[in-house]
């Protein structure tokens, strides 16, 4: 897979555009910003790693993880995600016209990923929490039939578009959602957990929903990732308001621990750590030394394919996969 196939970077580059033009009016409009202790386990010992717009970024000298020290504040936040233009055209303009795609790259893969490590399928009580368009439920429906399915998406136009699809949606945000403690058996949560105001809340309403013994998967960016760490402040995927928080392996694990939850599988399986390095070189010039822009411009695409290999299989990639369970 390449970041073409996901994504057009011409629309990312607006979108990006768009979210600062928006962060600004918000600011403008003194909405107030806010210091935050670790996200993973609530120390205040860090260090300054760099500013994005008037959002400090820090790592926490306990568990490395790497975080926006200011952000929006909840309230500020929900507001930004439910009323700006970025968000408007994050929907229609950069995911709509790529979300056949993503279907096959992205979620019939992690749906297979569930029916090959849980089995045949259990009759379960499975919740998406921000379904977007529900196509992650919708080929897990594929694949389990027996299953019931709830998309959980506060969106009413996406709660709408998976309501289409034949599968239950629940217009509400997660700490909202009413009726459902102790039973869902499984929760999914993809790329969220980098946007979250507080990602221990978050757990804890998760922990409510799930009866015992119940699953938690997530997908989140890693902060000691390839593509993260080479390209730091350059990176794309640091870009406040949004994405604020950047756990680690070890990070995670700390932060389900400390929550209620047994980490049972957290690995890196991503794979467009590489394209994203490439991309940054040969189409934003951004300068990484002699190596990397040669390897870059000349580099054989074995050798490129090799290289993510390697990121994959020694837990190095930025996108962190984790299949937690409710003690
Ligand atoms: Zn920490």
């Amino acid at each position: 897979m390449k970041e073409k196939d996901i994504r057009d970077k011409d629309k990312l580059k607006l979108y990006l555009k768009l979210v600062q033009e928006d962060c600004k009016a918000f600011l403008n409009s003194k909405k107030a910003l806010v210091k935050v202790k670790c996200p993973a386990c609530q120390e205040d010992k860090h260090i300054l790693e760099f500013k994005k717009s008037c959002f400090e970024y820090v790592t926490c000298l306990n568990c490395s993880t790497l975080y926006a020290k200011t952000r929006l504040s909840f309230d500020s936040l929900k507001e930004f995600y439910g009323r700006s233009a970025s968000t408007d055209f994050w929907v229609k303009e950069f995911f709509m016209p790529v979300a056949e795609a993503r279907r096959e790259k992205i979620f019939r893969p992690r749906a297979e990923f569930i029916t090959e490590y849980f089995g045949k399928d259990p009759a379960w009580q499975i919740g998406d929490i921000g379904a977007g368009f529900g196509l992650f439920l919708d080929e897990l429906h594929k694949l389990w039939g027996q299953s019931s399915y709830i998309a959980i998406e506060p969106s009413l136009e996406q709660a709408e578009l998976c309501g289409k699809l034949d599968l239950k949606a629940e217009c509400s945000t997660l700490e909202e959602l009413k009726g459902y403690d102790n039973s869902f058996n499984l929760l999914t949560a993809f790329e969220l957990f980098e946007h979250l105001y507080d990602p221990s809340v978050f757990l804890s309403s998760v922990y409510r929903l799930l009866k015992k013994g119940g699953w938690l998967f997530l997908t989140t960016l890693n902060g000691e990732g390839f593509d993260i760490r080479i390209l730091w402040e350059d990176s794309k995927a640091i870009y406040p308001p949004c994405h604020i928080n950047f756990f680690n392996p070890g990070s995670i694990r700390h932060l389900l621990t400390r929550e209620g939850f047994e980490a049972v599988k957290i690995e890196t399986p991503g794979q467009l750590d590489w394209d994203i390095v490439e991309g940054a070189i040969v189409n934003d010039s951004i300068k990484l030394g002699k190596f990397w822009e040669t390897f870059a411009r000349k580099g054989k695409s074995e050798a490129k394919d090799e290289l993510q290999d390697w990121i994959r299989r020694n837990n190095l990639s930025s996108h962190m996969r984790v299949l937690a369970r409710k003690k």
